[in-house]
């Protein structure tokens, strides 16, 4: 130890400043922790900035305070279910048992707020436990000018979920916006958020009323600077120092060089997993044909590099999968980039559209999850190519209902035609021919399908046969609310691809988030939360907020463990 010239000595450090980072340091802090966070970016927020900001937390008083009732045994139950028994399983059940109390802990310390996100069933809602209100709650509105200057330290949302160049909004939001002809209430509200955002326009970058994902990260930045919780910004974790047998200590790049930084009560990983290193998505994440990825560039897997380096275990990826997945559009924006568009809630459950594969085939229930959409992707790409594949509707379903990055009410589909996002054509025909597909095939497809929505079933794939499908459906449209015809020119196609939210694979860690040897022993000194923790839910998506959950208990885990050594 003597050989080493230290720069700084403090308690912990947190390498990562998004949603697992930030809590982990927030809460080590005011746990009176000496605490440094170093962040590789220049902003703070990571992939957890451009989420939806939403964490499934089973039997959380938040929903409770409203009146949906759950228990801890029907979730255990639920990801039993799911995932396999999980009688021994100490970090599922700490989870379930712990989740709602670090929910409270958080809202009565600092300034992060949840609030219910009411009805909404989980992913699987046919299995035993599975719920359908409460679990999830979302992260209240936050003001960003309380930030001040630094608001401009808040990683920005993807740019397809903001109106007007620059304004956030909500799912609440969304019904308002929609209906703003249809009532005084409605209107009122669109009325205040264009002209709240209009205000802030005149000094800001971009609106500060946020809401979802920006809303978790503004309210934690702002938590960790009323409590003096430094963060380095462009400061990448570079290696561990082990000692005795214990990490005491890391090395940081920075622009100025080498930080030596020794570390007494050790270092959590939140760096975001492996989204944006090749080779460990070819390890950890083997997949057919191309996959995109919504993670920030600066994901590149340094926090399972040196991991493992130190000893750390990989968990094999559960069930070969090693991501969570979404179905995602191209999108190519005015300036020439190009977005991804997820198709996480908005049109694959309503009536009047089908996925289709290369030949013209429906090859999935359509109003599943993300997750399993992709998934079934995936599994019939192995006998027919299905990546990507096609979500094929009519005109009027677009006018109705959207599609991707066009808004409901659209009638004029010729700027996006234009720019390449979708093939229309007058006649079934013509557009199986634009989209290489079998023209006979695809017809056929359709006729099927149209008979279905008058029946009102889908024997081929049960769209519209569970809660979630019929919750993400149109309510007013009977006999199904998730099956309606595709039938009057002209027909339209969008390419779709998968891409994965997050990544499930992770560094093996126990009930307290420590990282555990090839043995199951703790590296002393080493902690891993949010996507370098291995996902505590195996590789399965079970309902909104399945990362953000567990990313904020075990964060809160992994300080209180290193305030008590
Ligand atoms: C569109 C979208 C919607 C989503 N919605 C939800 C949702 O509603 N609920 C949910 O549960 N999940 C959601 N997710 C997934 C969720 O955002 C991620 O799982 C979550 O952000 C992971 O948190 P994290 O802290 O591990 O990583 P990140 O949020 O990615 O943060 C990692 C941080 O580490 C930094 N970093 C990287 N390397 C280093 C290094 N060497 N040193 C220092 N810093 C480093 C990065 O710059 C980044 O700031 C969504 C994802 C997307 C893309």
């Amino acid at each position: 130890m003597a050989k080493i010239r230290w720069d700084r000595e403090i308690d912990l450090l947190v390498a990562g400043a998004g949603p697992g980072g930030m809590t982990a340091g927030l809460v080590a802090g005011l746990e009176g922790l000496d605490v440094l966070i170093c962040e590789k970016s220049q902003l703070v927020g990571g992939t957890g900035a451009t989420s939806a900001g939403t964490l499934w937390i089973p039997e959380n008083t938040q929903s409770r305070d409203e009146g949906y009732v759950d228990s801890a045994d029907d979730a255990t139950a639920y990801l039993n279910a799911l995932i396999g028994d999980g009688s021994d399983n100490l970090q599922r059940s700490a989870f379930i048992a712990e989740g709602p109390r670090v929910i409270d802990d958080l809202m009565a310390r600092t300034e992060l707020a949840f609030v219910a996100c009411g009805p909404h069933p989980d992913y699987r809602s046919n299995l035993p436990g599975a719920s359908s209100a409460g679990r999830a709650i979302i992260p209240e509105v936050f003001n960003g000018r309380l930030l001040g200057r630094d608001f401009a330290r808040i990683r920005p949302p993807i740019k397809e979920y903001m109106l007007l160049g620059g304004m956030m909004v909500g799912k609440i939001d969304i019904a308002h916006l929609l209906g703003r002809w249809q009532n005084v209430q409605n209107f009122t509200h669109t009325i205040r958020l264009v002209l709240r955002y209009l205000v802030d326009r005149l000094r800001y970058a971009r609106g500060t009323r946020l809401v979802m994902g920006n809303a978790l990260i503004g309210r934690l930045y702002y938590s960790l600077k009323q409590n003096g919780i430094p963060i380095q910004f462009g400061a990448a974790l570079d290696d561990l120092i082990k000692l005795e047998g214990r990490v005491a200590g890391a090395t940081i790049k920075t622009k100025e060089g080498i930080l030596r930084v020794r570390t007494r009560r050790g270092v959590v990983l939140a760096t975001g997993g492996f989204a944006h290193n090749q080779a460990m998505r070819e390890a950890y994440m083997p997949r057919l044909g191309p996959i995109y990825s919504m993670a920030v560039t600066e994901n590149t897997g340094d926090g399972l590099r040196v991991g493992k380096r130190t000893g750390g275990a990989l968990n094999p990826p559960t069930s070969g999968q090693g991501g969570l997945w979404t179905p995602v559009s191209r999108v190519t924006r005015k300036d020439g980039t190009e977005g991804l568009y997820p198709h996480i809630i908005l049109d694959r459950a309503k009536p009047g559209l089908i996925a289709v594969n290369a030949q013209g085939h429906r090859f999935v229930n359509e109003a599943v999850s993300y997750h399993d959409f992709v998934e079934g992707m995936f599994s019939a790409h192995k006998s027919s190519p299905s990546i990507p594949c096609h979500l094929i509707c009519d005109a009027q379903f677009i006018r109705k209902y959207g599609l991707g990055i066009i808004h409901p009410g659209t009638t004029d589909l010729s700027r996006f035609e234009r720019n390449g996002y979708i093939r229309t054509a007058p006649t079934l025909k013509s557009l199986a021919s634009t989209i290489n597909a079998d023209a006979e095939v695809l017809t056929e497809t359709i006729l099927r399908h149209n008979k279905f929505s008058v029946e009102g079933s889908d024997p081929d794939f049960g769209k519209g046969d569970t809660e979630l499908n019929r919750f993400n459906g149109d309510p007013d449209h009977r006999p199904n609310p998730c099956l309606g015809p595709i039938e009057i020119g002209p027909f339209v196609a969008l390419k779709i691809w998968p891409a994965e939210l997050a990544c499930s694979t992770g560094l093996a860690t126990d009930a307290d988030a420590r990282v555990l040897d090839d043995k199951s022993a703790p590296i002393p000194g080493l902690y891993a939360c949010g996507n370098d923790m291995d996902s505590v839910m195996a590789g399965t998506y079970p309902g909104p907020g399945t990362t953000l959950g567990p990313a904020l208990v075990f964060a809160h885990r992994a300080a209180m463990h290193a305030a008590k050594q």
